[in-house]
């Protein structure tokens, strides 16, 4: 009786094409592993093709040596949980990123719904694109100041917003990604560091989640490619996706670090993450500058996917995230199926996590994919473009 709603929702998700379940399939490397079949996952978010590199873990296991990192930090850094290799972390991306100081978080999600409600308060205003990452809306929606969204990369639409609601607020936090993670498009930084200048009580809110490792001269993501870290208050990146570990943090000023620790609640009440956890993390800062050629083939095979997704002159520019949008769910699960026919794993995006009419696929591509494979990939869709 008690249950009877939540099995009514299920058939309705399922009913919608919007049912999710967790699949059986065991990833290895670039190829998750089915029964009777390998197919190229082109569903990770292991950019550079680090996770499972076996010389590198080897390496990592050297270094470590006979220093002991604990499984476990057992307790939130302001009780017992604080060693020193979190510190040393976050003194090492703030050298990298030539800025004060920086925080660690659990992960992503933990520091975009932890730091807005920390920082912003009645007398802000929260602007966001409309497309921000789901961690971020949880965020806004768990900060006690109100929030207006724009759409999608309408930086005009942003300024108008800023010209009429700046006088009413102390601060203003615009909130964006820098590389869509759904969409894969880039975010015109330049643009928002203008619109700070002009309205001195902005501070921009930048997740760098899906460019942090892949882009940049040093792998620092795009507000390094477009020379503007030392104008983002705070920029967000996570170890989970192309640095191949897990955790997050934050870049700022250490005043804004002071007053994270004492009023992020994520940060605060969650056990910190493992040292041996951190102590990866760091060997791979230690070597993220290094990884110029997978960033270089990265980009190439993107350019060479994006060409049979949309034509040559739209695939300049393209990212490692290339959507192929197809409308309503059901067409894009049927899509997903026959690429996963093809033995290519592809999961399908659907509404509610993108807006409605907006199913796709998203491919997402890894370094340690060949130039072979995706022209293997491009054939299959472009036979599907003109069925
Ligand atoms: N921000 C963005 C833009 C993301 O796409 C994600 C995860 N997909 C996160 C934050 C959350 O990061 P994490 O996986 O470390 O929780």
């Amino acid at each position: 009786m008690v249950y009877t709603d939540y099995e009514s929702q299920l058939a309705v998700l399922r009913s919608k094409g919007n049912y999710r379940s967790l699949s059986s399939r065991i990833p290895q490397g670039k190829y998750v592993i089915a029964e009777d079949r390998t197919l190229l996952n082109l569903s990770s978010n292991d950019y550079l093709g680090l996770a499972s590199d076996p010389l590198l873990r080897q390496d990592f296991e050297a270094w470590v040596g006979k220093r002991s990192y604990p499984l476990s930090a057992s307790s939130s850094r302001l009780l017992a949980g604080n060693y020193p290799v979190h510190r040393q972390v976050e003194r090492q991306l703030a050298t990298l990123f030539g800025r004060e100081d920086a925080l660690l978080f659990n992960s992503g999600y933990h520091a975009n719904m932890g730091i807005l409600p920390a920082l912003a308060n009645k007398r802000s205003l929260i602007v966001a694109d409309r497309l921000v990452h789901a961690s971020l809306i949880d965020g806004m929606r768990l900060a006690n100041a109100p929030h207006i969204r724009f759409h999608h990369q309408d930086l005009d639409q942003l300024e108008r917003i800023l010209v009429k609601e700046s006088p009413k607020y102390e601060r203003i936090f615009i909130v964006t990604e820098s590389l869509f993670s759904m969409d894969g498009d880039i975010t015109d930084l330049t643009r928002l560091v203008a619109l700070k200048r002009s309205y001195p009580r902005v501070l921009l809110y930048v997740d760098e989640a899906h460019a942090f490792g892949c882009r940049g001269s040093h792998g620092l993501g795009i507000a390094e490619e477009q020379g503007c870290i030392q104008d983002i208050d705070l920029l967000i990146g996570t170890f989970g996706k192309a640095l191949a570990s897990m955790g997050a943090f934050v870049v700022c000023s250490s005043l804004l670090r002071e007053y994270l620790i004492n009023t992020a609640r994520p940060f605060i009440f969650s056990t910190a993450l493992p040292p041996y956890q951190v102590a990866w993390t760091s060997f791979l800062l230690e070597r993220l500058a290094t990884w110029d050629d997978r960033r270089a083939h990265l980009a190439t095979i993107s350019h060479q996917l994006a060409q049979a997704l949309c034509g040559e002159e739209k695939a300049m520019g393209a990212t490692h995230i290339l959507p192929w949008v197809l409308g309503d769910n059901a067409t894009c699960l049927q899509v997903a199926r026959e690429l996963d026919e093809g033995d290519f794993y592809c999961l399908p995006i659907r509404t509610p996590t993108v807006p409605a009419g907006s199913a796709r696929i998203r491919f997402s591509l890894s370094a340690d994919m060949t130039e072979r494979e995706i022209a293997t990939l491009s054939s299959l869709i472009q036979h599907m473009h003109r069925l």
